[in-house]
């Protein structure tokens, strides 16, 4: 587990900012859903925590260390896209251990914590398959346990379930209130489906053209949004 915190980050494409200086604090063990029309900087934002992308100002500090210059794989972060790339040559067993291999852990310590990812993830009995035989939300659990192999401090979510129908995705919803009840790491989650921010997040984070409108608890955001944009986003009651 570890705190998130976010101090007047910026991203800048070229002369294009996209990000404006924006604060967050998440706490330890949060599960914090950035949510927000398509464009408005939820990914950016994202990738900027994982270190995919370089921030143009500001400070990310995750734990109690400022993380600007680290690396991806220095963060302690696992992060699960909207395209789950999974190894269709590999078996459940052999995606869910890959990282474990290439960090050359030992094969006692990989088999220790793949088994302990398909338990929480139930997918014990899916271990010999490959991903061709798998349908979406078994294979969107393979990439969820393929995070967590590592115990990372945070999870980062981009549109986890923005590929699967509609039944699928509320299942999936549960799964991963489970699997943060369960692993409690920290989690940023991010999605431009109101339904899907309401029902996970402790809190959620409205954006908006690469500002933040509203920071708030589901129920307070719905009963007592700042402005018409956040509620009509929301669906609040006039
Ligand atoms: P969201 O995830 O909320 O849909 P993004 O963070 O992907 O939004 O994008 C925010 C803004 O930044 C958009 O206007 C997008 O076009 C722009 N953008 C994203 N990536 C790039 C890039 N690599 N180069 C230039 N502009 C980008
Ligand atoms: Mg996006």
């Amino acid at each position: 587990m570890a705190q998130v915190h976010l101090k007047n980050v910026v991203k800048k494409y070229g002369s294009l900012e996209v990000v404006h200086a924006i604060n967050l604090d998440i706490e330890d063990g949060e599960f914090v859903v950035l949510v927000g029309p398509s464009g408005c900087g939820k990914s950016t934002t994202l990738r900027m925590i994982a270190g995919l992308e370089d921030i143009s100002g500001g400070d990310i500090e995750i734990g109690d260390r400022v993380v600007n210059d680290l690396a991806p794989r220095d963060r302690n972060i696992s992060m699960v896209f909207q395209n789950y790339a999974l190894y269709p040559h590999m078996t459940v067993q052999e995606n869910l251990g890959f990282s474990l291999k290439i960090a050359k852990f030992s094969q006692s310590e990989i088999d220790a914590a793949v088994q302990n990812a398909a338990e929480i993830l139930s997918l014990t009995d899916l271990m010999d398959r490959k991903p061709g035989a798998l349908s979406g939300g078994q294979r969107q659990r393979v990439a969820m346990g393929r995070a967590i192999v590592r115990h990372p401090d945070v999870f980062l979510f981009d549109e986890p379930l923005s590929n699967l129908d509609a039944k699928l995705r509320t299942q999936m919803r549960v799964e991963i209130k489970k699997l943060h009840q369960k692993v409690k790491s920290t989690i940023v989650y991010v999605t431009h489906d109101q339904i899907e921010a309401m029902t996970l997040a402790d809190r959620i984070v409205i954006m908006r053209d690469g500002h933040i409108e509203q920071i708030g608890t589901p129920l307070d955001v719905f009963e007592h949004p700042v402005n018409t944009f956040v509620a009509s986003f929301i669906g609040s009651p006039p």
